[in-house]
């Protein structure tokens, strides 16, 4: 089989990235960008199909030769990049169901939703980090294959092994359609056994090796502030609620505090103070001591 290269699109991993390499078609320029494994599959996830890019895939799709609606819609994602060079490329990629029509574009928001849903689906029955049944990756895809009802199906893709630079040598995927994208990462992960987790702020999955115990992804969620940042303050408050203690040590610290700026209290009585009121404050939390016995010594 001859590989087609005339898009130029190329996607390849070295170590713990994946690359995209393609050529601009105006400048002649080679254009590169990378992320971390499995970023690129799981920003696609996160598109919104039926939303602004709907819109734009029906434009792209009625007017062909503005290079524009491409460039807006290889904005919204890296896979569609590769749209940008072969519009075809929006097909979902089975043989019998690429539509011969130019504008197969016009189709994809339906397409690109499905491919979504399945890659969803095959990372949240095989590739979570903690599993009820207590299996291997590889048994749970093996049930999946047969128990699944439109299990995703890893057609033959077409990749090559070539020189990128001095010091890689590496598979590299020449894609036909996104799909084919899809298809490459989502191998990949299943060959080196990554798992996720699913983050308690914003519902979406994360690599569960990136920032060890963690239950918080580090993506923004709201006001600039990531996941991880809302989540330890969300503990924090948790644990106030839960340990009495904790909540009336944190007042009335709040309240010495307090007075060493209205110079009522010195900072070197408050340091003596606060050593004091943790000890106290652990030993209630460890049971060691009363919560009545505690509050009289604050109050005193
Ligand atoms: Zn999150």
């Amino acid at each position: 089989m001859d590989i087609d290269t005339a898009s130029d699109f190329k996607a390849y991993i070295i170590g713990d990235r994946e690359y995209f390499r393609w050529r601009d078609r105006t400048s002649g320029d080679t254009m590169k960008k990378d992320f971390a494994l499995s970023q690129s599959l799981l920003d696609y996830l996160d598109l919104d199909f039926a939303g602004e890019l709907h819109g734009l895939f029906r434009q792209a799709g009625e007017h062909l030769d503005v290079p524009e609606l491409f460039s807006s819609i290889a904005d919204q994602h890296i896979y569609f990049e590769l749209l940008r060079h072969e519009p075809k490329a929006a097909g979902i990629g089975l043989p019998e169901e690429i539509t011969p029509t130019e504008n197969v574009v016009a189709y994809y928001p339906e397409n690109g939703w499905l491919l979504q849903e399945q890659a969803k689906e095959l990372i949240g029955k095989n590739l979570r980090v903690d599993d009820q049944r207590g299996w291997t990756i590889q048994q749970r895809l093996a049930d999946y294959a047969i128990t699944q009802v439109q299990p995703f199906r890893f057609d033959p893709i077409q990749t090559c092994f070539e020189r990128l630079d001095e010091n890689n040598f590496a598979e590299v995927l020449y894609p036909r359609t996104v799909r084919d994208l899809v298809n490459f990462f989502l191998r990949e992960l299943i060959r080196r056994e990554i798992t996720f987790k699913t983050c308690r702020c914003c519902g979406r999955y994360f690599p569960s090796y990136v920032h060890g115990n963690s239950e918080y992804c580090e993506r923004v969620f709201q006001d600039d502030k990531t996941c991880k940042e809302i989540g330890a303050v969300s503990m924090f408050r948790a644990r106030l609620e839960e340990y009495p203690a904790m909540q009336m040590y944190q007042r009335a610290y709040k309240t010495r505090f307090a007075r060493i700026k209205a110079k009522r209290m010195t900072k070197e009585a408050f340091v003596v103070w606060g050593e004091q009121a943790r000890v106290y404050r652990d030993r209630v939390m460890a049971g060691e001591m009363e919560l009545e016995e505690f509050e009289a010594w604050l109050k005193g």
